[in-house]
């Protein structure tokens, strides 16, 4: 679904990125872990097309995206919920739901399911269609956001860090959420610095640390490794 080849990432003349390579599968579910600037966001915008990287490749579904533009890349099926929420708070969740489809013409044309499918999801948007999004809770802007970008039909969701400045309840809530999308057969990219919380929703991860990966594994493996649980897990 999802290729990233030996991708290096600058902010001018200062590298974040160090020949990283990390791959989704096609239905798969995958978390990128790491502290406070590894160079998580600096990916994330690699593949959505924010930043454009010094060298490697990015393929999505076997297609080189390397370099296209953003909207192209949201035509093709790769949805992001960036870290900040990009919401339009003066504007109506139905509004904001709106903009998730309206760039992607095969969306747009099915703008009915695709509110079905956000409803199924998450019924209290259903009653809040009218109110503003910026009046609502943490949480419930977290669940728009998410589900905005569920307007698109994506095939591969990407998540980053999505569980910052959320209760715990409402972090296991919308976990519980992405374990459902992913059921549904999307594509999952994880990022997370709740590594407890996200290896409960992922199959597998990846641990990035100063713009390199340093670990690969299964989540049950992960959750065992002693790196992880010393730094990530404080056990
Ligand atoms: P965070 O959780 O804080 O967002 P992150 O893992 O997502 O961390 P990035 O945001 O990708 O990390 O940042 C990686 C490094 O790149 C950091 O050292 C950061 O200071 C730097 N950086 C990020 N954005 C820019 C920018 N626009 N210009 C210059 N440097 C940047």
């Amino acid at each position: 679904m999802l290729r990233i080849d030996g991708l290096n990432a600058a902010y001018g003349r200062i590298k974040v990125l160090w020949d990283l390579s990390l791959s989704v599968g096609s239905g798969e579910a995958v978390g990128l872990f790491g502290p406070n600037g590894a160079g998580k966001t600096t990916l994330v915008n690699c593949v959505i097309g924010f930043l454009k990287p010094i060298s490697g490749k990015v393929l999505f579904q076997d297609k080189d995206i390397t370099g296209m533009e953003p909207h192209e890349i949201v035509k093709l099926g790769i949805a992001l919920v960036p870290q900040e929420r990009e919401l339009f708070p003066n504007m109506t969740v139905e509004e904001n739901l709106r903009a998730g489809a309206n760039y992607v013409p095969h969306a747009r044309e099915r703008m009915l399911e695709a509110f079905d499918l956000v409803f199924t999801l998450f019924p209290i948007l259903k009653e809040r269609l009218k109110q503003k999004v910026g009046t609502m809770s943490g949480g419930q802007q977290r669940m728009v956001a998410v589900a905005r970008a569920l307007m698109s039909f994506p095939k591969l969701l990407m998540l980053d860090e999505p569980s910052v400045g959320l209760q715990p309840s409402i972090v296991s809530e919308l976990f519980s959420k992405l374990r459902e999308i992913k059921n549904q057969g999307v594509s999952i990219l994880l990022i997370e610095q709740n590594v407890k919380q996200g290896l409960k929703v992922v199959e597998r991860g990846y641990v990035i640390e100063n713009g390199r990966i340093v670990l690969e594994d299964s989540s049950t493996n992960l959750m065992n490794n002693e790196h992880i649980k010393k730094a990530y897990l404080g056990l």
